[in-house]
């Protein structure tokens, strides 16, 4: 396979070799269940008690039984939210945000069609939330909040520690969850500390270098949430299916490098992404990065270029050899422009001219500088075909368009 250049973190990230080289004994030799009594299989489950220890270390030494491993983000956000909704009857509000993940969105949305009543928050053009919204949005009936911590699509961070205090100082009956997918690994999380109003806390192993199909459930002692899925014993009766021990195994290690590479993470992928944006700028007119002013990932940067359209952009960047991404995954593919990008009410011109740029410590400057070197010739070329562009003088078109699209910083 040819090199590539792959900037689509946010996606999945490549399986670290020390993530794999953890796991390679439970692949191997070391098969058995966790669950069984003779000597090699208790190893096994050391094992994965050692895993658990590693991974509750990471936040702050909160007890390692607070953890539940689970299949991924997706299955811990329906099962934190199914959960406490089964499990706490007597009320029926939820607060949540337009711009969740549709693993939280979804699940909302299927609660409000079976009668649950949910506040959608919205946010400002720099994607941020509205605290004093929020204050507003409690109520005595309210069940649950659940907010993302950091947006996959743009990487604007939400202050859920402090929504969580507000949250718990509010009403202490109501569960704070958060889907902190994005963060774990890019930004610290003390669950003793700053964070421990949260009740609630999922993430993805296969966002910070472990493998797919491997996730973490963080429960606060005392939270009422019942088994999303029912059956054998497992993980105290919390979580029923095997264990998938060589994933978790990887995931633990996973999360012990990504606390070793916290500093680079937050200073020299940051340095990347800012120096991809700021050259960016200069080389391509009516180009916005958006969230630019909200507190941010430090490796996420999502672009929208005016007048165009980012499957183009994508395509073109994909046969430079450039992995991207437009809006999270899961949507791109739609014609529907991102929920997170309407949210934020980018022009109607942006919107659809959006992509994602997603480094991780794998990066070096060299995939920037070729980034620098190729986007602003693609976005030219799409511009050329762009009912909006005047080429000869390199600008928009004059028309009614421009009034909407207003000159971006
Ligand atoms: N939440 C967020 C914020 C995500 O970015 C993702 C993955 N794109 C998920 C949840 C779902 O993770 P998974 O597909 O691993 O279940």
């Amino acid at each position: 396979m040819s090199r590539i250049i792959y900037t689509d973190n946010n996606a999945t990230t490549a399986v670290a070799p020390e993530v794999f080289q953890a796991m390679v004994p439970y692949l191997t030799d070391a098969y058995f269940n966790p669950s069984s009594m003779y000597e090699p299989a208790r190893r096994v489950a050391d094992a994965l008690a050692a895993a658990r220890i590693a991974v509750a270390r990471a936040f702050g030494g909160v007890e390692p039984k607070q953890f539940l491993f689970t299949s991924g983000a997706t299955e811990s956000n329906n099962a934190a939210i199914v959960g406490t909704v089964r499990a706490n009857p007597n009320r029926r509000h939820i607060i949540t945000t337009q711009v969740e993940h549709p693993a939280v969105l979804e699940v909302c949305r299927d609660l409000e069609r079976q009668g649950y009543d949910v506040t959608w928050l919205g946010v400002d053009p720099q994607g941020n939330l509205d605290v004093a919204e929020f204050i507003r949005a409690l109520r005595p009936d309210t069940l649950l909040v659940t907010v993302m911590h950091a947006n996959n699509e743009t990487g604007v961070i939400f202050p859920v520690e402090e929504l969580a205090r507000i949250t718990k100082e509010t009403d202490p009956a109501i569960y704070f969850h958060t889907d902190a997918t994005q963060s774990v690994g890019k930004m610290p999380i003390d669950l003793t500390g700053e964070y421990r109003y949260i009740d609630l806390l999922s993430f993805s192993g296969h966002k910070l270098h472990a493998p797919k199909g491997v996730g973490v459930l963080y429960m606060q002692r005392g939270t009422r949430c019942r088994p999303y899925l029912i059956g054998g014993h497992q993980e105290e009766g919390r979580r029923a299916g095997t264990e998938n021990v060589s994933h978790i195994i990887g995931l633990a290690k996973a999360v012990e490098l990504a606390m070793e590479h916290l500093d680079e993470e937050t200073v020299r992928v940051r340095a990347m992404r800012d120096r991809l944006e700021s050259e960016l700028s200069v080389r391509i007119p009516w180009m916005q990065v958006n969230g630019a002013a909200a507190p941010r990932l430090p490796n996420t940067s999502n672009l929208s270029c005016h007048f165009i359209e980012g499957e183009g952009m994508l395509f073109q960047l994909s046969d430079r050899g450039i992995c991207a991404s437009s809006g999270s995954a899961c949507t791109s593919g739609s014609l529907e422009p991102s929920h997170v990008l309407m949210a934020l009410h980018v022009p109607f011109t942006a919107v659809h001219g959006s992509v994602r740029f997603s480094l991780s410590r794998y990066n070096t400057e060299a995939d920037i500088d070729h980034i620098v070197e190729v986007f602003p010739e693609i976005v030219a070329n799409l511009r050329r075909l762009s009912p909006y562009w005047d080429d000869a003088g390199n600008e928009p078109r004059p028309g009614p368009w421009l009034e909407e699209a207003a000159q971006p910083s």
